[in-house]
């Protein structure tokens, strides 16, 4: 819980000032009581306290004058707003009365109608009474027609105006009349009414009463004159009889419509004062709600004032807060100014004192400034001699270990490349099959673990051109050897600059084959072939090989040919001339096995050999639904054959270069194959089973070696053979996932690895003496 804020947090934070300030006013109001010696201040100080005490009363002063202002504007606005409030209600008011007063008014229009009506009424009874006098028929007493309650009757619409009218004064004055007082003057006027109705039938009764003697006494008046003389008088009197019924039944009838007349008029006024009571009973509700609202706004009114009242009181308690705070820190820069001003005096007196002490210790640094320098001087006239005689056989032997220095730099450099030199070329002598290993990265999908290692994998144990294997599923690690490895950061350039001096010799007439073996997705087509922009073995050789053929032009002269095949299910295609069914055979000629038919391409540039490169991808494209599929099962042969003479001796050579992109090395468990897949993957196995046949009989020096096991063996068969040079690149996946393909190729290439072909020869004829 936080505890509740003190007037003084209250008015700061009011004031917006910081927790910093009130803590700076906090401490201040502590100590205030405490003698001023308590603070120790430099003089300085002291000003730059009172400047800012005085900037902060003047911030104090504008923030009182602006708390002020906006003190006033509130007034005002509560004013306004209070005024226009008790306007509308004004307004309203008026508004519900003036509807009030038009009600009663046509209340009083309607009663006075119906006043006229019942005048009318009265008119022509007393008119039917005349005519019942003229009938010699007296009105009855008890019948008055000017007894009737007629007059009652008016008499009370007159009162109802009258209620009406006092209705309307004790609206004006706010009165609060029941509606119940005026329910029983309606049932009054009702009761008036249903007494008229009766007194009308008993009226109407009572006439028929008189009527009827007066018809006996004319019957027997009838019976006892004499017909004769009678019948005169009778038809004159039956005459008047009949006249006088015609005026009886008028007069019955008129009775009746007065009587109806009388109901509707009832209940006209039955109604009149359903109305009368119901607007009444509205308005009554209407000033009853307008008076409370009245109430609550004068309630609001009230609130509004006292919360003004406690403003001003706060603004009152504030400002005198503000008015004490400014008093203090007045005071306070009084006392700060008075503080001030003696301790700058003592500060003075100090500096001086201090200055003065500085001032003598200079001097005597000075001193002993001089001193020391002297003794460096007599110390360099001293030695400079000494130092003289040192310098010449000191720059000479340093002159001379440089020298030892850099002849041994050389001489380690040169060392090196002997040595390199040198193991070539007992490889050479020895014909082996040269191996290199290549891990491919990593790719961005793959998430397997890695499971093959360099020494430059932080594994100093694992030795220069080793590889170390984790064979996940026997928890051990296998330690290959090559003649080279390539690691997952290894560049196509490195990997070119090894195999360069090898594919050149072609150029001198060796026959030469490099071919890439692994599993599919280990990487063969990247090393040989590479990408527009990490390019590969076969662009690099062949770029090279025109270079080189430029280079040597003023003494060679060369003849370049160039093919394309593919070995798939134990078929040659030709990928540069497909158009032909005719099966392409190996066979034996006098510059070694050549295929029968195939297309050999003359070309005399780089940019001829590319042209040719993407025609024969094309062709192969066409071949298969899915390129990648097809040339993982199918082996790629791309060949250069370069017969050179020498200008002047005019020797010749001839050699050929194999460079092999070999299918997917994968066992056939692994491809579950059935059909045509199934197919592929025999041939696959037995081209390189051939392989390995072919090398493993190499290496035991039988004198049959089963090249024709394949037509892979067969068509590389003087490039494998005993006298030619040949690279072995075996690519593998750096994962655990492939670990087990991998292990199988890099054994298949240590075994290889072992194989001594013998030394390889050069193909050269002597040439016609010129
Ligand atoms: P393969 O021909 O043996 O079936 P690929 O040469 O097609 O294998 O390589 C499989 C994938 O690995 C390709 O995407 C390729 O670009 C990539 N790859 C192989 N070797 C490397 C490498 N040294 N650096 C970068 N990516 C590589
Ligand atoms: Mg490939």
């Amino acid at each position: 819980m936080s505890k509740p804020l003190s007037r003084d947090e209250q008015m700061r934070e009011s004031l917006g000032l910081g927790a910093e300030d009130g803590r700076l006013e906090e401490e201040e109001e502590d100590e205030a009581p405490a003698p001023p010696s308590r603070r120790p201040m430099n003089g300085n100080g002291e000003v730059s306290r009172i400047r800012e005490l005085e900037a902060k009363n003047l911030e104090l002063q504008n923030k009182i004058q602006q708390q002020e202002a906006k003190k006033d504007e509130q007034v005002e606005t509560i004013k306004k707003l209070a005024n226009s409030r008790m306007a509308n209600i004004e307004k309203k008011f008026q508004e519900k009365l003036a509807a009030k007063e038009r009600e009663c008014e046509d209340l009083q229009a309607s009663a006075s109608h119906d006043m006229q009506e019942m005048v009318l009424l009265k008119g022509r009874i007393s008119e039917l009474e005349k005519q019942l006098t003229g009938l010699g028929v007296e009105p009855s007493k008890s019948v008055s027609v000017t007894s009737l309650p007629e007059s009652r009757l008016v008499a009370e619409v007159e009162k109802l105006r009258a209620e009406n009218s006092s209705l309307k004064s004790r609206q004006m004055n706010g009165a609060n009349k029941s509606t119940e007082s005026l329910e029983a003057e309606n049932r009054e006027l009702k009761q008036m009414v249903d007494n008229l109705t009766a007194a009308n039938s008993k009226l109407i009764s009572s006439t028929k009463e008189k009527i009827s003697p007066m018809e006996k006494v004319l019957d027997n008046y009838k019976n006892a004159t004499d017909q004769n003389t009678l019948n005169d008088g009778t038809s004159a009197m039956s005459e008047q009889v009949k006249k006088l019924q015609q005026i009886i039944l008028d007069e019955s009838n008129a009775r009746k419509k007065a009587v109806e007349e009388l109901e509707a008029l009832r209940q006209k006024m039955s109604s009149k004062s359903d109305l009368s009571s119901k607007s009444l009973s509205d308005a009554q509700s209407n000033v009853k709600q307008l008076q409370l609202s009245v109430h609550e706004k004068e309630k609001e009114m009230a609130i509004l004032k006292q919360n003004l009242k406690a403003q001003q009181d706060d603004f009152t308690i504030k400002e005198k807060d503000l008015q004490r705070q400014i008093k203090f820190l007045q005071e306070e820069t009084e006392r700060l100014n008075k503080e001030g001003s003696s301790k700058l005096q003592e500060t003075r007196s100090r500096l001086r004192k201090g200055g003065r002490r500085v001032l003598s210790d200079i001097k005597n640094l000075r001193v002993a400034m001089d001193a020391a320098k002297q003794g460096t001087n007599t110390l360099k006239q001293e030695l400079l001699p000494i130092m003289k005689s040192f310098y010449q056989p000191l720059k000479k032997a340093v002159q001379r270990i440089e020298k030892i220095e850099s002849g041994w730099k050389d001489k380690y450099v040169a060392e090196a490349a002997e040595r390199k030199r040198l193991h070539n070329l007992v490889l050479e002598l020895k014909g082996n099959i040269r191996v290199f290993c290549r891990v491919r990265p990593k790719l961005q999908h793959e998430d397997s673990e890695l499971a093959i290692f360099f020494p430059e994998d932080g594994r100093p144990d694992i030795p220069e051109s080793n590889i170390a294997v984790f064979d996940e599923t026997k928890g051990t690690e296998k330690v290959f050897e090559f003649d080279r490895t390539f690691g997952p950061n290894s560049s196509q350039e490195q990997v070119f600059e090894e195999v360069e001096a090898l594919v050149t010799s072609v150029l001198d007439g060796y026959n030469v084959c490099i071919f890439a073996y692994g599993q599919t997705g280990s990487g063969k087509t990247f090393t040989m072939e590479g990408s527009p922009q990490e390019k590969g073995i076969n662009p690099r050789t062949l770029a090279r090989l025109f270079e080189m053929i430029t280079d040597k032009s003023q003494d060679f002269s060369y003849r370049v040919e160039f093919s394309i095949l593919e070995i798939y299910n134990e078929e040659i295609k030709d990928l540069l001339e497909p158009g032909g069914n005719k099966k392409l055979e190996v066979r034996q000629g006098p510059d070694g096995n050549y295929v029968q038919d195939l297309y050999l391409a003359q070309v005399s540039s780089y940019d001829e050999v590319i042209k040719l490169w993407s025609k024969a991808r094309e062709n192969r494209t066409t071949f298969s639904n899915n390129i990648n599929e097809h040339s993982s099962r199918s082996h790629l042969v791309l060949s250069v054959y370069a017969r050179g003479e020498n200008r002047s001796t005019g020797v010749q050579s001839y050699g050929k270069l194999h460079l092999v992109d070999l299918a997917g090395s994968e066992r056939l468990s692994r491809t579950n194959a059935t059909g045509d897949r199934l197919k592929e993957a025999q041939n696959i196995n037995k081209s390189l089973s051939a392989l390995g046949d072919v090398i493993a009989a190499a290496a035991g020096k039988q004198g049959h070696i089963p090249y024709r096991n394949s037509k892979l063996t067969h068509v590389l068969q003087d490039s494998l053979g005993q006298d030619s040079k040949t690279l072995m690149i075996v690519q593998s996946s750096p994962l655990v996932r492939d670990v087990g393909e991998s292990i199988c190729s890099l054994q298949f290439a240590t075994r290889a690895r072992t194989v001594e072909l013998g030394q390889a020869k050069k193909h050269t004829m002597p040439g016609r003496k010129k």
